[in-house]
């Protein structure tokens, strides 16, 4: 490889330095960096309109911390100059507000996710406001949960999952509403096996016996039912955990099943709700690899860049570019994929300042 110092710097492609076991915070951040919808809303400051919004509420060390230090991040990776960054001002406004959780030696990459994105949420959620009544076309069991908190976060990667539930006695039909962010899938085979199989195995039909029967409202008391899932509502960008750390006889074991996933047009037609099938497609964008056992293991990200188009590999502060046919390996532990192809986050944020000027 030609040496990296005599090209020029490349947006949205640096290292982050290892503030001491943090390569699972660093190999998340890569993920998000390379998340342009996400990443325009902090570079172009439109963050700082719902943040000024909900400032009155916040306390000291509060959510809002997280998300400026997430914002300047975000700023130095695409629009600094140095090859590699520190993320230590962010994992400290982290620190302040869980230091039980940040102090674990081995994090988890999905529960780190879904924590940022949480605090996220929290800091830039605006209330929405609630329709007094539902789409009368909207078949029941599809029915979409409104909620009425919306935020940046909720628009690009908050998804829906309905279950219908049929009681085995009486064939009488419920229905239940989840939302997710991340979806973990379950690893049906030892060795191989595709994403495609886990997704079936995530969404085929699921016998409820024994401690988990349910109470029929039309039988009135507990059955047995079979319990069917689908995706009500599909995210713009959707986050798949493969369920790598098993507990078997209250052992905790990994599973190095080697799964095939596509690079583009994963179709997730077959788990969507007919009436929801409006970008069925999606393309990756992001990898993040698990090495090693369950404590001691190490975390890096594979992630595509919205300008070059090519795929890099980060370890930390080491960066390379890697060929598509890299993309695919079996260490593989959280895959983002989105519905829409990404537009470059700075060129909006650069003709809105010009508008503006
Ligand atoms: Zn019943």
């Amino acid at each position: 490889a030609e040496g990296r110092e005599s090209q020029p710097h490349l947006q949205g492609v640096a290292g982050l330095r290892n503030a001491g076991g943090s390569c699972c915070v660093n190999a998340v951040l890569q993920s998000l960096c390379s998340s342009s919808p996400l990443v325009e809303h902090f570079l172009s400051g439109k963050y700082l309109t719902a943040l000024q919004k909900n400032m009155p509420l916040f306390l000291p060390r509060d959510c809002s911390e997280v998300a400026t230090t997430f914002a300047y991040l975000m700023t130095d990776m695409w629009l600094g100059d140095s090859d590699c960054v520190s993320p230590e001002i962010f994992r400290s406004a982290l620190v302040n507000r869980y230091p039980a959780f940040m102090k674990k030696t081995q994090q988890d990459a999905q529960e780190f996710l879904i924590y940022v994105l949480n605090e996220l949420h929290e800091a830039l959620k605006k209330y929405r406001r609630r329709r007094s009544y539902e789409k009368p076309s909207t078949q029941r069991c599809c029915k979409k949960v409104i909620t009425n908190e919306t935020s940046i976060v909720t628009q690009l990667f908050e998804g829906q999952l309905n279950y219908n539930i049929t009681c085995l006695k009486c064939e009488n039909c419920m229905y239940k509403n989840e939302v997710f962010t991340v979806l973990s899938l379950p690893i049906p085979y030892e060795y191989e096996c595709s994403l495609q199989d886990c997704l079936q195995c995530f969404f085929q039909q699921d016998t409820l016996t024994w401690n988990n029967q349910i109470h029929c409202s039309f039988c009135e008391t507990k059955q047995e039912a079979a319990m069917r899932a689908n995706i009500s509502k599909a995210p713009k960008i959707i986050v798949f955990h493969l369920k790598r750390f098993d507990v078997l006889d209250t052992m905790k074991r990994k599973l190095r099943t080697n799964i095939h996933y596509p690079l583009t047009n994963l179709d997730l037609t077959p788990y969507i709700c007919p009436v929801f099938r409006k970008h069925p497609k999606y393309n990756l964008f992001a990898v993040v690899n698990h090495f090693g056992d369950l404590d001691g293991g190490h975390y890096t990200a594979f992630c595509k860049n919205s300008v070059t188009q090519a795929w890099y590999s980060f370890d930390d502060t080491r960066v390379s570019e890697i060929p598509d046919t890299s993309v695919q390996i079996a260490t593989a532990y959280l895959l983002f994929y989105s519905c829409q192809p990404f537009s470059i986050p700075i060129q909006k944020c650069k003709s809105q300042d010009d508008s503006a000027s």
